[in-house]
């Protein structure tokens, strides 16, 4: 029986898998209120434009656009999370078992190619890239077409909030580059517990700030993720320089999104079945690198 101490650490760990998700959560939606504020209040500037038939219009486009890159980023983030990519469920198939096939202890079981253990999700993963620690869960054969669409339009929503969010930058920095600005473009908090600003300039420095660090993190993970769904790789297979299961450019993308990959990507409810059944892979090159097997 597991003692009262493993118990609490057990449900603490539980608990903490969820912050990731709860802050993003948080900061997707700031972000999006904030932005929805300078289009709907602040902008256009001149007064007189405000009120113009044009400016409504204006407002609308800029309206739809947020709230159609906000759904498809929870929409695809949620069928991500529904989606398992682990190997609970699925039938392997016992005569499958031979090159590239594993035996995993902590399953107990055959593993087909390109499925590996993870130990935070404690189950094997079918086609396993990487444990997601921003969504507590792997990103596999099964849910990467919901994890490539949410990081594009994730991409995209900060692009745009960073445009829309420039005129922010320009007010702080409209007294010049002193100690004051650029203390509450870089630590707006400090500011407003020493009494410098405002609550309203830190929550807005704040946002700014959150945008572009934001903006250039996923830029990073979405460039890296599509040279990889291009390359048919995994991580774990970049990792260790293999690509033993790339099928030329085209038939990549398809194995990741599926036939209907030129479209599904606008929408996570368009249907787009996956070519492959996450088990048995077509091999095109070398299984181990060049300078021995590859590591597990
Ligand atoms: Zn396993
Ligand atoms: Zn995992």
């Amino acid at each position: 029986m597991a003692s009262f101490g493993s118990r609490v650490w057990s449900r603490l760990e539980k608990t903490c898998r969820y912050i990731p998700i709860v802050v993003n959560t948080v900061l997707v939606f700031s972000i999006t209120a904030e932005v929805s504020y300078l289009v709907v209040v602040e902008a256009p500037r001149d007064p007189v434009q405000q009120k113009g038939e044009s400016s409504a219009v204006w407002k609308s486009v800029h309206l739809f656009c947020q709230y159609f890159m906000l759904g498809n980023i929870t929409w695809n983030a949620t069928l991500f999370l529904r989606t398992s990519p682990s190997i609970r469920g699925v039938f392997l198939g016992g005569e499958g078992v031979g090159q590239g096939w594993r035996y995993c202890y902590t399953c107990e079981t055959h593993t087909p190619p390109r499925c590996s253990h993870c130990y935070d999700c404690n189950v094997c993963v079918l086609r396993r890239d990487h444990h997601c620690v921003f969504f507590g869960q792997c990103v596999g054969f099964r849910n990467y077409r919901y994890f490539l669409s949410c990081l594009l339009f994730m991409w995209a929503g900060l692009l745009y909030a960073v445009v829309m969010n420039a005129e922010v930058f320009i007010v702080i920095l409209k007294e010049g580059v002193t100690l004051h600005s650029v203390m509450l473009l870089l630590v707006p908090w400090i500011m407003l517990v020493s009494g410098q600003v405002s609550a309203r300039a830190v929550a807005f420095a704040f946002i700014a700030d959150t945008c572009v660090v934001g903006f250039l993190l996923v830029s990073a993970f979405l460039f890296f993720h599509v040279a990889l769904m291009l390359r048919g790789q995994t991580t774990r297979e970049w990792y260790s320089s293999r690509r033993p299961y790339s099928l030329g450019l085209l038939a990549n993308v398809r194995e990741c999104l599926g036939q209907h990959w030129y479209l599904c990507w606008l929408c996570p409810l368009l249907p787009s079945p996956l070519p492959g059944d996450g088990i048995h892979f077509l091999i095109t090159g070398p299984l181990e690198p060049a300078g021995g097997p590859a590591r597990r």
